[in-house]
């Protein structure tokens, strides 16, 4: 990274970005056309139509498995992931301390206790070993969040929990198109579970989609996302055996998911190839510690998240955050602000009004995940487009660069 002797904005200079970000339409005549064919049908139930069964083999041949289950959001793909796997009241699921609620509340649901790991200092997801620390007799599940666009470390993850027959579902919300040894991301964990919300990589008002190559996990994925009801015309039983929800998508939901599917290659080469010029352009700033990849992983850039260390750098995370805002750039600090185990539902035993949750018993304190903590205490994160420029991306680099230079004064 060269120095400049330019003021920063925060000193009296001029904004680094002088126009706005390049952004385009999110939705357009392609979903139109499925909407109004899925409208066509007469029908809007999964069921009858068309339009999420082709999203369902749509989005299963993309990731090489041969089943794909839609649901109604990335928190009950996760839920119906669980509920395949049967997890069970007072069972421990391993997760992530940095997620979003909608990786925690399906473990709630479940009656199971959420055990938080810690994390990799510069990657920010849970690393192989803080698992390892956390499986005990009743751990059924990991529910590995693949942050950020980023993975965790899934080969290593998947032997530990082979060698302890735990299950491996992977949150792969914030990781469409991500690939980890060559193979999609949500196919090394026995199930890999999606958002289609407003704000992923691609959308369709909301839902989700569970994958996995285990026939009888697909089957049990199906019931869990449709009250149990078995519709497979030569089913023996086709009245609930166990407690499901109705998590099933729409078809006016299929029908946009599909066209947001054949834009999803597009969408995440778009910012990889953004995203890897920014990172050659932010090297070499003292006090700034750019994210981690594995060599296996190929990342999808859902935000860019960095790291503060406020002595080297000459300024404190929020310091640094508000001048590069000020220089017109979308930087954020600190992502979700604690980890989750400090939100109040845990700390106040508040899960239900009247009762209590198994997870009352569990101790969840400040400082169980000391990594996780200081990643959020320093982090900073830049919002991430496809339709980022060139432009934008000079102007990025220029303002940190102003701002870099001005506290290493
Ligand atoms: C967005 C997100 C979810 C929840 O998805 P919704 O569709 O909003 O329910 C779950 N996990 C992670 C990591 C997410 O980013």
């Amino acid at each position: 990274m060269q120095t400049t002797q330019e003021l920063p904005a925060i000193a009296g200079g001029q904004k680094a970005k002088q126009t706005p970000f390049g952004r385009e339409k999110r939705y357009g005549a392609e979903e139109l056309a499925e909407l109004s064919e899925a409208l066509e049908q007469g029908t809007l139930f999964y069921a009858s139509g068309r339009k999420v069964k082709q999203l369902e083999a749509e989005f299963a041949e993309k990731n090489g498995v041969p089943y794909a289950i839609t649901c109604t959001s990335g928190t009950s793909a996760v839920h119906a992931a669980l509920m395949a796997g049967g997890i069970s009241p007072g069972e421990e699921v391993i997760t992530a301390p940095i997620t979003d609620m909608g990786t925690i509340s399906p473990i709630l649901y479940q009656g199971a206790i959420p055990i938080f790991a810690d994390v990799d200092p510069h990657s920010y997801v849970i690393t192989p070993e803080s698992v390892e620390a956390c499986i005990t007799e009743k751990t059924k599940a990991v529910v590995a969040v693949n942050l950020a666009g980023n993975a965790c470390d899934l080969f290593a993850l998947k032997e530990i929990c082979d060698a302890k027959g735990i299950l491996l579902i992977e949150d792969c919300a914030q990781s469409f198109g991500v690939e980890f040894g060559g193979q999609p991301i949500g196919t090394i964990g026995q199930m890999g579970c999606f958002s289609f919300n407003e704000f992923k990589h691609i959308s369709c008002g909301d839902g989700g989609i569970v994958i996995t190559r285990d026939k009888e996990l697909a089957e049990r994925l199906r019931l869990a996302t449709d009250k149990a009801y078995n519709r497979q015309p030569d089913a023996l039983e086709k009245r609930p055996t166990f407690l499901a929800n109705n998590y099933r998508m729409t078809e006016l939901q299929g029908a946009v998911a599909l066209a947001q599917l054949r834009k999803l290659d597009s969408i995440v080469a778009r910012r990889r190839a953004w995203c890897e010029k920014l990172t050659e352009g932010l090297q070499g700033i003292a006090g700034l510690h750019l994210p981690k990849i594995l060599p296996e992983c190929q990342p999808s850039w859902w935000f860019y998240m960095m790291r503060v260390e406020a002595n080297l750098l000459g300024a404190d995370t929020d310091t640094f955050a508000k001048a590069l805002q000020a220089e017109g750039l979308p930087v954020g600090a600190h992502y979700i602000g604690k980890c989750l185990y400090e939100y109040p539902i845990f700390q106040n035993h508040t899960a239900f009004a009247r009762a209590s949750h198994a997870c009352d018993a569990y101790s969840y304190q400040a400082g169980m995940c000391p990594v996780a903590e200081q990643v959020l205490d320093t982090c900073i994160m830049l919002s991430i487009n496809e339709a980022y420029t060139e432009r934008d991306l000079e102007e990025t680099l220029q303002g940190f660069r102003k701002v870099s230079s001005w506290f290493a004064q």
